[in-house]
């Protein structure tokens, strides 16, 4: 087939290369360059985890998509994907939380993950003060992604193996016609099969009847220069996750980018795809008292900056599947995106799944994500 891809973040550019790969003709548009620096795939780093998913589909999914990251690490010039191991910190929920029946789920499919005491997390990780915590977790297969690179370096893959990649092109509309689909930009036009839109926060400027199914939020982060990066490195400092209700703390150890990130994923800054990328001087603020109480040494540092991304959700927050679809009232026409705040990771996994539903194909992997009465 003849196929179109509309957005080049992790979920389009995923696509492109699972489709080209099954043999199809792709061309991926992309409104900006690669990585576009507003697109929420486009970070310096997201966390690769399997813990916190209630559902069987994201271990597997996140299993898979780790064998496809180390691959790409390996075939790209640049490295993308560190194993860091990853400590969860629980304090206030009830055993009925995802967090908590997520863990249950993975400690049944996974033997090396471990409950640790407060004893031991503050032996083995003494930068992070975890005291009064409920309960702690330490799973070693986590780590992170390099995000912005791993989207370049992908690109180069994808070029390479044949995809038209058409970046500077804002695609306008995107309409079904007799036998398929097509794609307009500036005076231009161009016919597919089928297409796929993998447009991120702005899927619902092309599809408006989203419009009324996601809902967009605002989530920052803050960039600490330690004043001794030793004790941050890889090898000594984890990716972490501290959790309670109503607030959720993360971070990465120290980067290639010479600092180390610590961000927010409260769901709570509703906002529009064009809200500027700069940090709150409110949310810098915030982020520096909370490094003050949890990790000491690194609040001796500078603060250097920040920014914000955007969490593309479903209008019920409840319901973090993404969405792998025909788009509503459409044959030929696919979404794929709705990441929420962890669509990255399965850049290596979610490829298979998005082609399977463009080519009709069962996928049991897919259910999850496919549409059903979930708008209704
Ligand atoms: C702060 C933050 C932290 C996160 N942390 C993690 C994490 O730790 N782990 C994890 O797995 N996930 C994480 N996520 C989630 C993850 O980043 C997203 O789920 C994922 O990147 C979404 O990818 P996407 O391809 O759907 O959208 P995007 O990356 O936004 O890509 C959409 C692309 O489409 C292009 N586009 C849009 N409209 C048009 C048009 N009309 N014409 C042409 N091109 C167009 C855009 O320019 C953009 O490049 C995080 C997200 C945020 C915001």
């Amino acid at each position: 087939m003849n196929i179109g891809v509309v957005g080049a973040g992790i979920f389009g550019m995923a696509a492109a290369l699972e489709l080209r790969r099954r043999g199809h003709r792709v061309t991926l548009f992309e409104r900006g360059r690669i990585p576009n620096p507003e697109a929420s795939s486009t970070d310096v780093s997201k966390c690769i985890r399997r813990t916190n998913y209630p559902h069987r589909t994201y271990v597997e999914l996140a299993s898979r998509a780790a064998v496809q990251w180390r691959e790409w690490h390996e075939r790209t010039s640049r490295s993308i994907y560190f194993q860091t191991g990853q400590v969860i910190a629980l304090s206030g929920f009830g055993p009925e939380h995802p967090s908590l029946t997520g863990w249950e789920t993975l400690s049944r499919l996974a033997t090396d993950i471990r409950e640790l005491t407060a004893k031991e997390a503050e032996d083995r990780f003494p930068q992070l003060v975890l005291t009064g915590q409920d309960r702690l977790f330490y799973d070693p297969w986590a780590g992170y992604l390099r995000s912005g690179q791993a989207l370049e370096d992908l690109a180069g893959l994808a070029r390479d193996s044949g995809v038209t990649l058409r970046e500077d092109t804002p695609v306008e509309a995107v309409e079904e016609t007799a036998g398929g689909a097509s794609v307009r930009w500036d005076s231009s036009r161009q016919d597919f099969d089928r297409l796929v839109v993998a447009a991120g926060p702005w899927v619902a400027e092309l599809l408006p009847a989203m419009r009324t199914r996601i809902r967009l939020t605002r989530q920052q982060m803050a960039f600490f220069v330690p004043t001794d990066p030793e004790p941050f490195r890889r090898g000594r400092f984890p990716v972490w996750s501290i959790l309670s209700p109503g607030n959720l703390w993360y971070g990465f150890p120290y980067l290639h980018e010479g600092w180390v990130k610590v961000a927010e994923d409260s769901k709570v800054d509703d906002t529009r795809a064009d809200v500027s990328r700069e940090p709150t001087a409110e949310f810098l603020d915030w982020a520096r008292e909370f490094v003050a109480r949890h990790i000491p040494a690194l609040s001796r540092g500078e603060l250097v900056g920040g920014r914000s991304c955007l969490y593309t959700n479903m209008a019920v927050m409840e319901d973090e599947q993404f969405v792998i679809d025909w788009a509503p009232g459409r044959q030929r026409v696919l979404i794929a995106g709705c990441g929420c705040g962890h669509g990255f990771k399965f850049g290596g996994s979610i490829g298979p799944v998005i082609a399977d539903a463009l080519e009709d194909r069962e996928n049991p992997l897919g259910d999850l994500f496919r549409i059903g009465n979930r708008f209704d």
